[in-house]
């Protein structure tokens, strides 16, 4: 909580008179107030503009938390605290490791409060490589794998446009500050919530399947800035590949897969099988190489590139395996030793 002036900065300081409420919470609302300062000095410095940390009232605030686990107990579903009565239930989604909890976040959402429960995992031992696979991530499908396999994406904010569009057309008749202007922009931002939680599940479904199916991934590295102001922004955000590769990152490391970024640039212009250049359009859904006739799907040709420049694991030789199942005429959407990422 930023504080405004010395006297209430007094008021929330310990042993002041009025009530300074528990330490613990000061501690992490300290914190922000850091981290907010930091942030302005940190652009400052990097010339950007500074934005000076803006007075935050307590309607500001969606989460609070405690950065230490001290003085709370969670026991047979129960949060306690100390110093104060009673217990919240937790229900918990499910049972925790057996080890210290580092911290608790609370955090509102729409139907009530969540608690997070940080706690430190080991890593796994790093898995010995006999899978690998490059992965492209695009708006027409959302992953192609360079074994051929793909998943198909989810545009959830596509999907939800007409509702959102009626609810964001009903809170604009209303009065403001109306009792049924605040009705109307909860249904929007529930409406915001749902889209939020598709489109989390089916990246983190969609991650934890690549890191059980592969023990080396290969992604591109996005320049995530020329993506988000590019014209395909919408589509972009509503793809959300960097929340994907984000926890494929975190989700590999726990379960010793490897995972490697690669220079992005031209992945989907060069040949996967000669590495000559073949210009496309955007429009162009097919890689047909001039020089060594290879004809895949443009997609899959950039995932080839990208396990290639991995370094490690046969790209070339996936690219002939591609090849010889493209002339056979058979459909390449299965993988040769494992059972299909995506099932519909
Ligand atoms: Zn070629």
């Amino acid at each position: 909580m930023l504080v405004k002036t010395p006297r209430s900065v007094l008021a929330f300081s310990p042993g002041s008179r009025s009530e300074p409420g528990p330490v613990t919470f000061q501690r992490a609302t300290l914190k922000r107030l850091d981290e907010a300062y930091k942030g302005f000095f940190r652009r400052l410095k990097a010339g950007g503009k500074p934005g000076f940390p803006r007075y935050r009232g307590k309607g500001w605030f969606k989460s609070f938390g405690f950065r230490q686990f001290q003085g709370i107990t969670l026991k047979e579903g129960r949060l306690r605290f100390k110093g104060m009565p009673g217990s919240l239930r937790v229900h918990l989604h499910r049972p925790l490791p057996d080890s210290e909890i580092k911290s608790c976040p609370f955090r509102r959402y729409e139907k009530g409060w969540r608690v997070s429960f940080a706690i430190e995992v080991e890593c796994a031992a790093a898995r010995p490589v006999a899978r690998a696979v490059g992965v492209d991530v695009g708006l027409t499908t959302f992953a192609t794998f360079s074994d051929g396999q793909s998943i198909p994406s989810l545009r959830a904010a596509r999907r939800a446009e007409r509702r959102l569009r009626c609810a964001q057309r009903a809170l604009s008749r209303k009065v403001r500050g109306s009792r049924s202007r605040n009705k109307a922009r909860r249904v929007i931002a529930r409406c915001h919530a749902a889209i939020a939680r598709q489109r989390a599940n089916h990246l983190h479904q969609a991650s934890a399947r690549v890191v059980k199916a592969y023990d080396f991934i290969a992604v591109e590295k996005l320049n995530v800035n020329a993506l988000a102001r590019s014209m395909h922004a919408k589509a972009f955000h509503d793809a959300s590949w960097s929340k994907f590769t984000d926890m494929l990152a975190y989700k590999a490391a726990r379960a010793g897969c490897h995972l490697v970024e690669v220079d992005p640039r031209n992945t989907s212009q060069d040949c996967s099988g000669c590495g000559a250049r073949v210009p496309k359009d955007l429009s162009v859904r097919r890689h047909e190489c001039t020089h060594c006739g290879l004809a895949i799907d443009r997609d899959l040709n950039a995932a080839c590139n990208i396990l290639s420049r991995a370094g490690v694991g046969p790209g070339l030789r996936n690219v002939a395996a591609v090849r010889a199942s493209v002339q056979a005429e058979s459909s390449v959407a299965n993988g040769p030793d494992h059972e299909p990422l995506w099932a519909n």
